[in-house]
């Protein structure tokens, strides 16, 4: 979850959220559930790589032949609009073949079980994504513990290690552990082409300082080496070979912005910006910082 509002939960309505229900529309914490699962008609952004998701989350679906890769479930709610979106672009959901996360709040894998059970596909995560998929619930050493909605576990997660390179016949999808915003938080990287021409495309995972209430950057028992896993991200991030980035969140990399450019305003290359990885890593550094100096040494960090 990256926006700020949805920080700032009482810890007592989740707690009240995760006995009742685990559908996000009837979590109290979620007051931008409906407005993020509006529905988006499926497109290519480059090659054989499409936006299959709602209009407020990512979901990307990578196609081959011998089978598709799917990354990200978005909301639970989301999960039948990903599937008539795969539907729309010609594809199968049957013909998934591995299913991937960037990080694991319920905004982006809280519709990857449903998924699952559609495609039977097997679920490849890093090991603490991988632990929460399988339980449904976050674990303390996360900074938002306590202020989410749990999500609908999937019963048998494969755990990859960083840089791993994940095959579903001719696609190769590269995990790159970016850590902060969530301990298990993972980038992802392939290649696509169109005619003889690729890209390296980076699919970037949220790297937002975001908290639960009670929780410190700067000083905290529960997840101690955050600022060192999210300079590590940074520097990850920053080193990338990127052409075409891609965000959890689509306005974080402008994806709406690029799209009318590309589509209505004639620039064909309009996707394309090879900065746009090290300008992303700058601003979350910024941002890190800044609420870092917010946090201060004084009793409570805002
Ligand atoms: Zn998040």
């Amino acid at each position: 979850m990256l926006t700020s509002q949805l920080t700032r939960v009482p810890v007592l309505l989740a707690l009240l959220a995760t006995s009742t229900a685990v559908s996000a529309e009837t979590t109290p914490s979620c007051t931008h559930c409906a407005e993020w699962n509006v529905s988006q008609e499926p497109f290519r952004i480059y090659g054989n790589t499409y936006y299959v998701g709602v209009h407020g989350l990512s979901s990307i679906l990578i196609t081959s032949p011998q089978g598709l890769v799917l990354i990200d479930g978005d909301l639970a709610e989301s999960a039948p609009k990903i599937v008539a979106n795969i539907r729309t672009l010609g594809f199968r959901i049957k013909d998934v073949k591995l299913i991937l996360n960037t990080h694991v709040h319920y905004d982006h894998a809280g519709g990857i079980a449903e998924l699952h059970r559609l495609s039977g596909a097997p679920v490849a995560a890093s090991k603490y994504t991988a632990r929460v998929l399988e339980t449904g619930h976050l674990g303390p050493d996360d900074p938002q513990y306590g202020s989410l909605t749990p999500i609908h576990p999937v019963a048998h997660v494969r755990i990859i290690k960083d840089g791993e390179t994940l095959h579903v016949g001719p696609l190769a999808v590269t995990a790159h552990f970016t850590p902060g915003h969530t301990p298990g938080g993972t980038t992802w990287t392939w290649q696509s082409c169109d005619q003889d021409h690729c890209l390296n495309m980076v699919y970037a995972d949220s790297l937002s300082a975001v908290s639960a209430d009670n929780f410190r950057f700067s000083s905290n028992t529960t997840y101690p080496h955050v600022i060192q896993d999210f300079e590590k991200s940074f520097a990850t991030l920053n080193a990338l070979p990127c052409d075409i980035l891609l965000t959890p969140h689509p306005e974080v990399s402008d994806l709406w912005g690029r799209l009318a450019r590309r589509d209505k305003g004639g620039d064909p290359n309009a996707f394309v910006d090879p900065t746009a990885c090290r300008r992303l890593a700058d601003t979350s550094r910024a941002s890190l910082e800044k609420r870092v100096a917010s946090e201060g040494g004084g009793a409570d960090g805002h």
